[in-house]
Formats: structure tokens, sequence, C-alpha cells
């Protein structure tokens, strides 16, 4: 039997099949059905209903009334973090030693480390960061831009770890070079593409990274306004060449495809481009970025999920990178810039399908595995407050606590940050302290958030249990 027969024999089944191939069936109760048994046991079966229970091993919900993980969950994930750290420390003893990148490389494992440091508070992980970001510094190689997988990932995460270390003529030397490359951003006759993983709005996303996380005017308005204009000029150029001037009038493809998604498409370029920080013209954002949101939206399938692309019609990928756990952040975003509905409605559709189909086969990363599409669960619940999208998170990470049991596939780059193992340690400790989380080397920290992460020189943050108790052993492996 060859591939054509197993293609044909697909189609025949259906969705099912598909769905089987690439997702594990979601084995937990949702949480209606799991906060009912905990609290309606009495009413439920007044009412003859026979509703699941939730997992054996987890009676109750793992969070309390106010949204705070209880001590049981917490400890098991704190322990998973320590016994993960050591694994990957261990594997990266391997890894390449060239790949410099946050989306595979050593930038990545340095983001993971001041993560660690962000969430508790404990200067050993601030100082491990600094080593991988040395190591990366010394190895830019100038092939590509980005924040993901160019050399403005090292420079950005090196300006804000020697800035929060007080070393700030170290860091100002990383912003320095990080806006030299500024000039090949913005140049009309190069073929760099806009999206985010090789493109200009992941230089943009490096440049909005400094002003969120060092301060406001670390790198100046002109110099985002010159991104910004040239990643629009870019789109209204492609959608006036596709005569779709009047449905989206900013349309961007890489490789000659129109992607959707996050990693490659038009859902990541519109997301940062709706991100305040980059400050789009209110009359572009209402104009333009709008009617080309709305324009996506239509090709979404009936699950609720999106297609990879303009042209693809098969409802296949639940990924960060290609389908609904990327354009979900685009849609919130939408919904908070616009202030409609619509947006809200169909975040939360897709965050239906995530449930539905999010615990991948291809692994727990973050790019195309279980965290990443765990972190959606996290914004929405920013987003609305609303408890079972934390409830969701919380099964997202309990899958994640048995990282390598399910015989999922092991990724090329099986310890790093967006395919491998530092990801879901990234997940698992945002999950710990789910108000301040988000998505690496994608969501921008808010005002409100970035509060509560000056947390070091903060006592009332020295003495909130939440976050000291989630202290994690580093392993004694010299870098
Ligand atoms: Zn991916």
């Amino acid at each position: 039997m060859g591939e054509t027969m197993s293609k044909r024999l697909k189609l025949h089944l259906g969705g099912d099949a598909e769905m089987e191939e690439r997702a594990f069936a979601n084995p937990f109760p949702d949480y209606e059905a799991a906060a009912s048994a905990v609290f309606g046991a009495g009413a439920t079966e007044e009412a003859g209903c026979a509703r699941p229970l939730p997992a054996a091993d987890e009676p109750g919900l793992p969070f309390h009334n106010d949204g705070k993980i209880i001590h049981n969950f917490t400890r098991r994930i704190q322990s998973k973090i320590k016994d993960l750290l050591q694994q990957m420390e261990e594997g990266l003893k391997t890894a390449d030693p060239h790949d410099c990148s946050a989306y595979t490389g050593w930038t990545g494992i340095a983001l993971l480390y001041l993560q660690l440091y962000r969430v508790t508070c404990d200067q050993t992980y601030l100082l491990r960061s600094l080593d991988y970001i040395k190591r990366t510094l010394r190895n830019l190689n100038g092939r590509r831009v980005t924040f993901l997988c160019g050399d403005a990932g090292p420079l950005a995460v090196g300006a804000v770890v020697y800035h929060k270390l007080k070393s700030d003529s170290e860091s100002q030397e990383c912003i320095t070079k990080l806006l030299q490359l500024q000039r090949t951003i913005v140049c009309r006759d190069s073929d760099l593409p806009d999206e985010l993983l090789y493109g200009r709005a992941g230089y943009l996303y490096a440049l909005l990274y400094l002003n969120t996380e060092i301060g406001p005017g670390t790198v100046c308005e002109s110099a985002i306004k010159e991104v910004v204009s040239a990643i629009i000029e870019s789109g209204k150029i492609l959608s006036r060449e596709e005569k779709k001037t009047e449905r989206c009038p900013l349309l961007y493809q890489w490789h000659r495809k129109q992607y959707v998604g996050a990693a490659h498409g038009m859902a990541g370029i519109y997301y940062m481009l709706m991100q305040p920080a980059a400050k789009v013209d209110q009359e572009i954002l209402t104009e333009m970025v709008k009617p080309s949101i709305d324009y996506m939206r239509h090709k979404r399938f009936r699950s609720g999920n999106y297609p990879s692309s303009l042209s693809n019609e098969t409802d296949r990928l639940v990924h960060w990178c290609h389908g609904a756990p990327g354009v979900i952040h685009m849609l919130m975003q939408a919904y908070k810039v616009f202030k409609e509905e619509k947006y809200l409605k169909d975040a939360m559709e897709c965050s239906d399908v995530i449930w539905q189909r999010g615990l991948l086969r291809k692994g727990y990363g973050i790019c195309h595995g279980t965290s990443g599409n765990g972190y959606s669960f996290l914004s929405l619940y920013h987003l609305t407050q609303d408890r079972k999208y934390l409830y969701r998170a919380c099964k997202f990470a309990e899958w994640c606590l048995e990282y390598g049991a399910h015989g999922c596939r092991i990724p090329d780059r099986p310890y790093s940050l967006f395919e491998g193992m530092a990801g879901a340690i990234h997940f698992l400790s945002d999950v710990l302290v789910p108000e301040t989380s988000r998505f690496p080397a994608f969501e921008l920290g808010s005002s409100q958030r970035d509060k509560k992460d000056t947390c070091c020189s903060s006592r009332d943050h020295i003495n909130d249990q939440s976050r000291m108790n989630c202290h994690v052993a580093v392993p004694a492996t010299p870098v």
C-alpha cells in the first residue's frame, strides 16, 4: 500500500483519522464538567445527570478561587522543572555549538533562564542567562536579522541581561549593534520578507522587546516608525499586485505563499502592527489592518481552526506556527484594539479547537507542540479572567508533566526553546504565575504586568509566596 492509498483512505475517513494522526485525544474533562464535579456533585446527582469526574490523581481543580495554583500542583510542576532542567543541561552538551538563535539555539536557553529569573527572582538564573548570551554574542553571524532566528535575538536579549546586571555600557553596545541592522530592514529593494521568523516583523519585535524590558525610549520612536512603514508599504504593494486592495489592503507572502499563521504569516505580522508600542496610526489600523484581519477571518474553517495559507483548504495543523494557536493571539489583540465582540468570540472558538486537538504528536515544544498551544489558554485567561482558560492551561501543563511518556516524535533540536524541552520548562514556569505569563519571543509585557515583573526591587514581591515557592535548583553543570 503506497502513499496514495493511505491518503485516499484518510479522505474517506475524514477529519477524525487526520486528527488522530496529528494529536492525541484529549483525556481531560473540560472545565464545566470538572468544576461541577467539584462544586455541584449533589445537584447533578439529583438531576440524574452523570458527568465525568476530573482525573483521579487530581481531584478538584488545580487552582483556588482567586486563581492561585494549589500547593500540590505547584510542587509537582516545580519538581518537574528541576528534573527537566537537569535533562536539558545534560542534553545541551551535545547540541550544535554554532546555533545561536532564540528559536533552536543558545539565545533560547538564555531566554529560558531569564524567564526563570523573572519568576523566581533568583539571581543564579540571571547569571546563567548571562553565560549563555555571552557565548552567542561572540558568535553572531550576520546572516539573519530577526529576534527568533537572527542576530537581533542575541543582541536584544544581551541588552536586557546586561541592563538587569547594571552593566549599562555593555547593554548599550548590544543596542547599538542591533540598530545597525536597521538599514537592511528598511531597504525597499531587499527581498527581506515581512513575517516573524525571518522578516521585518521579527526585527520589529526585537525593538519593542527592548522598550518593554528596559524602558520606553530605549529604541527611539523614529526607528520603530521606519520599520513599521516598511512593513506597511510592503503589504500594500502585494495587495495591489494581487488586486486585493479592497478586501485585504495589507497582504504578505513568504516563499511565494500567502501564509496565515503566526510564524510565517499574516497573523504574526498584524499582531505586531497592533502592539501599542508599535505606535501605528489609528487610521492605518482602522483602514488597513482591520479589514485585512476580517478578510483572514473569512478563511477560517468551520471547526474554528485556520488554514496554514490562503490557498490551503485542509483543516490540519493546530500549531502556534500554523493554525488557531497562533491566530488566536492576533484575534485577542484585535479585540483589545478595536473592542468588537466578534474578535473575542473567534478567539474563544480557537481555544475550543486547541483544547480538542492541541495535544500534539509532534511533542511538547512552543512552535508546534503542546506548550505553545497551552500558552493560548494563558493569554485568553489574562484577557477574560475566565477560569475555564486557566483550567485548560493547567491541564496542558499536566500533560507536559508526563514529558516523553506519550511516544511523541523527537524534534531535531530536542532541548531548544521553540522545538523542545526548554519550551516546555518555560511554559510550566509560566503556569506557576499565570497572571504574568507571556508567550516567549512573541508576546510583549503590558504596563500592568511589568509592574509585577520588577519584583526584585520590591519587598512585597520578595515576600510573595507564590513567587518564592517557585525556586528550583539550577543543576551544578558547568556551562
Ligand atoms: Zn512550528
